[in-house]
C-alpha cells in the first residue's frame, strides 16, 4: 500500500453530516435567512429554502447529468488508460458524476487510491466501508471503461455496506442489476461490473443488443494490431469490416447485457457458484486468446453441465 495514491476529500465538518454534495450548501443558505418566524414567515422561509433546495438539487443533478455524458460517452470510455496522472485526476471527477447520476449524491467516499500492485492482494479493485475507501488497480484494466466498471462495482459496496451476509450476497447482486438497467435507460457507455471476467457472449446476446450475429462469428478471427486489439471494442470494429462502424457504442451494450445476465446467473446459483463457473470459462477462453472478452456458443447451456 506505500505506492498509493491517495485523494483527500474535504473533511466534514464536526456534526453536520455531509449528505451528497449539495445538501450542506441549502443547509447554510437556509442558515443566513436569520431566526425563525412564528406562522406566514416561518412558512415563507420554509418555503423559500424548500424552493431553493429543489433548485439546488435539480441544479446538481443538471451538472452530473452533463458531466456523465461527458465522461461516460462511448469515445471518452474507449481510450487507453496511459499516464497515471491523468487517472488521478479522472477517477473523482467519474465519481462525483457517477454519484449524482445514478446514487442521488448520497455516496460519501474518503479517499479512492490508486494500488497498482493491488491484484496481487485483493484483484482489480476493493472498498473498505467502514473508513468509506475505494482502491483501484490500473495495471489489470485495459481502458476507461473497464477501470469505470470495476469503480461502479466499489460504489456499489459503498452504497450497500455490509447488508448481505456476504461480499455479493443477493442485495448486492439485485442492486448490480438493477444499476445496469438504469445505465441502459441513459444510453451512457458505462456498465457495472459484476466480477472480473463477466464479459461472456453469444449469438443470443448480440440479438438482445439488436446486433447482426455475425459479429459474434467474426470475433473469433479478428486480428487488429492497434491498442484496443483484444478488447471488445475494437474487435467489434474490425468484425463489422467498417473503420468507422461504432465499436465503441456496440460494445458497451454488450458488456452492460453481459453484466446484467451474470447478475441474473447469480442470483439463480449463488455468487461463489457463478464467479467459479464464469471466471474458470471466462478465463480459460480470455486468456488463451488475450482478449478481454469470451464467446460462446450458449452460455446457458454451459450451466446444464
Ligand atoms: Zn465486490
Amino acid at each position: 500500500m506505500q505506492s498509493a495514491i491517495v485523494w483527500p476529500q474535504p473533511a466534514a465538518k464536526k456534526g453536520v453530516p455531509q449528505r451528497g454534495y449539495c445538501v450542506p450548501r441549502v443547509a447554510r443558505v437556509a442558515r443566513v435567512t436569520g431566526k425563525l418566524q412564528p406562522s406566514s414567515e416561518t412558512q415563507l422561509i420554509t418555503a423559500v429554502a424548500t424552493g431553493l433546495l429543489l433548485r439546488s438539487r435539480r441544479s446538481c443533478f443538471r451538472t452530473q447529468r452533463f458531466a456523465s455524458q461527458d465522461l461516460f460517452s462511448a469515445a471518452a470510455l474507449h481510450q487507453p488508460l496511459g499516464d497515471p496522472s491523468d487517472v488521478q485526476e479522472w477517477l473523482p471527477r467519474a465519481f462525483e458524476a457517477a454519484n449524482g447520476t445514478f446514487f442521488h449524491g448520497k455516496l460519501q467516499v474518503e479517499s479512492i487510491r490508486v494500488d497498482p500492485s493491488w491484484h496481487l492482494r485483493g484483484g482489480a479493485g476493493g472498498t473498505h466501508t467502514a473508513s468509506k475507501c475505494i482502491v483501484l488497480d490500473p495495471s489489470v484494466h485495459g481502458s476507461y471503461r473497464d477501470l469505470c466498471g470495476t469503480l461502479f462495482h466499489e460504489m456499489l459496496h459503498l452504497q450497500i455496506k455490509d447488508a448481505d451476509e456476504c461480499e455479493h450476497g443477493p442485495i448486492f447482486l439485485r442492486s448490480c442489476l438493477d444499476l445496469n438497467e438504469a445505465i441502459r435507460s441513459t444510453g451512457l457507455a458505462c456498465f457495472c461490473r459484476l466480477g472480473e471476467f463477466d464479459t461472456a457472449l453469444d449469438r443470443k446476446l448480440f440479438e438482445e443488443a439488436g446486433l447482426p450475429a455475425f459479429l459474434c462469428d467474426g470475433l473469433a478471427s479478428s486480428g487488429s494490431h492497434s491498442w484496443d486489439a483484444g478488447l471488445l471494442a475494437g474487435d467489434l470494429r474490425e468484425a463489422s469490416g467498417n473503420a468507422d462502424a461504432d465499436g465503441s457504442k456496440q460494445a458497451s451494450q454488450l458488456q452492460l447485457l453481459a453484466s446484467a445476465r451474470s447478475c441474473r446467473k447469480a442470483l439463480q446459483v449463488g455468487f461463489p457458484s457463478w464467479a467459479m463457473r464464469s471466471r474458470t470459462m471466462s478465463q480459460y477462453c480470455a486468456v488463451s486468446s488475450g482478449r478481454d472478452y469470451a464467446v460462446f456458443a450458449d452460455y446457458e447451456a454451459l450451466w446444464a453441465l
